[in-house]
């Protein structure tokens, strides 16, 4: 196993740090340094000069517009946009829908969609999780029913991250009743101007809405709009969450807050002295920083095998857990780093455009925000439990 970079790879490293350099706006890069939810127009502005340059979707198979960058390439470019405050595209249409839709749609599907995909003309979102069906995700029951060349849809989805701007929707919807739970699903693209279809926003703990209720009222979707056969959805859904599986332990990410960590240690004062002199606080730093080494070393162990060719079982599920456990317990530390300034909640005001200063330093707008929405870390992508279900299951075989 070898874990040094070679020439070719360092050289990539700096392509990709001069283009960031040069090319992130940095409107974005202060949204998204700061831990906040970078507003569409932004976003959608970013990617478009992502496509320009040809790096919208790097994992994608040349032929559909990938780059052709290697596993490591991938990798090294993963961290440049994490340690340079960069954000990675929306991962609903590039990273979900967009590999389901090469591998297993239509030829009509993949001339339409993809293209719109990498050129941000569509935002999707993702039609999984229902009331009654999170982690037992088969047991949605959304139903598609067959009139002719549609179906007509109704039921509802919850938790459905920003729905409120998106133009399309990928639901998984029971389209036989009758069929083992897993058997009677199939894979739809809704457009989700289609009338009949009912956003409801829901405002979470960080008092922002990315979350939402979406809600399916006779609403037609014409057949041709399923990717795959029907009743076979389950499998393009499982397929879709690992690839949303493996690319959530953001190592690179929780490297820069370390980083800041590190920096308002330098400044902030407690007990008369500065916090980088606190023994507590400097250890529990410390401690973070090994565990996250040690995830970086096992992330960079399992490039080394993918690039070796080898097919994962259970390691996604634990970068998962200990890449969001310690995503939690860094943002919870640097709210504790920032003292009484770390209490304001400040992000609302950079929406809203108010031009009031904030109490505390500028490092002390932005923690908050992201500490609360990380709570939900462990949560979404499949919770830390049913990671440590898929484990016992792979690995132990319990
Ligand atoms: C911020 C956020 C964004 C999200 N975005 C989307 C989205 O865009 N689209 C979408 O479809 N969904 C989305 N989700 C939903 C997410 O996928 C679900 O919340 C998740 O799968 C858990 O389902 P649930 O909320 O129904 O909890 P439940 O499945 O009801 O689980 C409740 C608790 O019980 C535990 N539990 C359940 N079953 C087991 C078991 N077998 N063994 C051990 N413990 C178990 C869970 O770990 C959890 O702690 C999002 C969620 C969040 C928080």
């Amino acid at each position: 196993m070898d874990l040094s970079f070679s020439d070719e790879d360092l050289a990539f490293k700096a392509e990709v740090r001069e283009f960031l350099e040069t090319k992130l706006p940095e409107d974005v890069r202060s949204y998204y340094s700061r831990g906040m939810h970078v507003p569409k127009e932004l976003q959608v502005r970013w990617q478009k000069i992502l496509h320009e340059q040809g790096w919208m979707a790097p994992a994608w198979p040349v032929e559909y517009g990938g780059t052709g960058w290697t596993v490591t390439q991938r990798y090294i470019a993963a961290q440049e946009f994490g340690t340079m405050g960069a954000p990675t595209p929306m991962p609903f249409g590039v990273s979900m829908v967009g590999p389901v839709i090469y591998t297993f749609g239509s030829q009509e599907q993949k001339d339409y969609y993809l293209p719109r995909i990498l050129n941000s003309e569509d935002w999707w979102c993702q039609g999984y999780s229902e009331p009654g069906s999170g982690s037992d995700l088969a047991s949605l029951q959304t139903k598609a029913v067959r009139d002719g060349d549609d179906y007509i849809v109704n039921g509802q989805k919850i938790w459905t991250s920003y729905a409120q701007h998106a133009n399309m929707i990928f639901c998984l919807v029971r389209t036989d009743s009758n069929a083992k739970a897993q058997e009677g699903i199939s894979f739809l693209l809704i457009d989700m101007n289609t009338p009949g279809i009912t956003i409801k926003p829901i405002y979470g703990i960080d008092k922002e809405n990315t979350l939402n209720e979406v809600f399916f009222d006779d609403v037609r979707v014409p057949v041709k709009n399923r990717v795959g056969e029907e009743n076979k959805g389950w499998t393009y859904a499982k397929f879709l969450l690992g690839n949303e599986r493996s690319t959530i332990a953001r190592v690179a990410q929780s490297k820069r807050r370390v980083n800041k960590l590190k920096e308002i240690a330098k400044t902030e004062r407690v007990d008369g002295g500065l916090l980088a002199d606190d023994k507590d606080f400097m250890r529990k730093l410390a401690q973070i920083e090994v565990d996250l080494m040690a995830l970086e070393y096992t992330e960079l162990r399992m490039l080394s095998q993918e690039a070796a060719g080898k097919r994962f079982t259970a390691e996604p599920s634990l970068l998962k857990i200990k890449g969001t456990e310690i995503q939690q317990r860094l943002t919870e530390l640097l709210v504790e780093s920032l003292g009484m300034y770390g209490a304001p909640y400040e992000a609302m005001g950079d929406y809203e455009g108010r031009n009031d200063t904030a109490p505390g330093p500028d490092y002390a707008n932005g923690p908050m925000a992201e500490h609360l929405y990380l709570r939900a870390a462990t949560i979404y992508g499949g919770t830390n439990e049913i990671q440590r279900n898929i484990i016992s299951k792979m690995v132990l075989g319990l």
